[in-house]
């Protein structure tokens, strides 16, 4: 099913990302998890795409048995930075192959020393070119609080709006810790005319190692009273994750409260996570 139909429902959906194996040996624990998020049923599933191209193989293999075997509905990511136009074809092309009838249009990461590849410098090339063959719902990635190389955020969104113009019938946010700044940065979106459907990315934080790492990634203000959980229950792994877990759940209840409708949980091959947020909205998603 396409992404663009879901979102269309009038209801509150719940989707879950996974990451695919970045070698061979760990394919298998890789699978288990996401049969196991599967098995929760949200209304789809993301499965990333390695920057370099590494993991890509993996990620249409991962996509493919989420759809075949589990019948879910599957996002699948494709960055375009490292890549040349035949290899972004040939990644269409095996999706095709496998049914998946979603993609999310990235730019992905500039690695340190540069790309080897130089078709694509930004992902509104890549939506533009999945558009005009047809048969993709496409979606986009936006950055509530900026994206990091950008100059400021009226520069992003006006990036942005481009890249919604090229082709994308759908934006998921890069996470955030403060709903304010999604709500800011939705009410920019919309004033600068940008009206496809917004999906908020939340990251639920389960362990102290996670807190630098995440604020590195995506340059997310981390708000006081998250910090004071860290600073709190880091050492304490299992309280950490029970922390996280509720602070990422009481984001989501207040964006659903607000009339955010699409949530994707940046799950991270953990069942027990994607388990715990849905189960405490049991009552809200039915
Ligand atoms: P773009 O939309 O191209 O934007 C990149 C930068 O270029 C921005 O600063 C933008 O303002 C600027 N820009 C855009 N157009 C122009 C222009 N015409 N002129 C000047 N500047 C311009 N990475 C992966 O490698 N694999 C994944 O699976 C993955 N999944 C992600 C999922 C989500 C929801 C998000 C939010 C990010 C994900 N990323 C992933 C990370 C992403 O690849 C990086 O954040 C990357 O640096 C930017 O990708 P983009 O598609 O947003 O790029």
């Amino acid at each position: 099913m396409k992404i663009s139909e879901i979102l269309k429902q009038d209801k509150v959906t719940l989707s879950f990302e996974v990451f695919p194996p970045k070698t061979n040996s760990t394919y298998e624990s890789v699978a288990q998890a996401t049969q196991e998020i599967a098995a929760l049923h949200p209304d789809f599933m993301s499965v990333t795409y390695g920057a370099g191209g590494g993991t890509s193989e993996h990620t249409v293999h991962i996509a493919s048995d989420l759809k075949t075997q589990y019948d879910v509905t599957v996002l699948a990511h494709l960055s375009c930075v490292s890549s040349t136009r035949e290899q972004v074809a040939l990644m269409l092309q095996q999706l095709r192959q496998h049914g998946i009838e979603n993609v999310l249009a990235l730019r992905g990461d500039i690695p340190e020393g540069g790309c080897v590849a130089h078709d694509y410098r930004y992902a509104s090339e890549l939506v533009r070119e999945i558009k005009a063959q047809g048969d993709f719902c496409i979606g986009g990635a936006c950055y509530p609080e900026g994206h990091v190389e950008s100059v400021n955020k009226t520069e992003d969104i006006l990036h942005l709006k481009e890249k919604v113009d090229a082709g994308c019938d759908f934006l998921t946010t890069q996470m955030f810790f403060d709903n304010n700044i999604f709500y800011n940065f939705l009410y920019r979106v919309r004033e600068k005319g940008i009206q496809v459907p917004i999906i908020a990315g939340i990251m639920p934080i389960t362990n102290a190692k996670q807190v630098e790492r995440a604020i590195k990634m995506s340059g997310a203000n981390m708000p006081e009273r998250f910090r004071a959980i860290v600073d709190r229950f880091g050492n304490n792994p299992a309280a950490m994750k029970q922390a996280g877990v509720i602070y990422a759940t009481e984001q989501v209840i207040d964006l659903i409260a607000n009339g955010i409708n699409h949530i994707h949980i940046y799950t991270m091959n953990k069942p027990e996570v994607a388990a715990g947020i849905q189960a405490s909205l049991s009552e809200i998603l039915k």
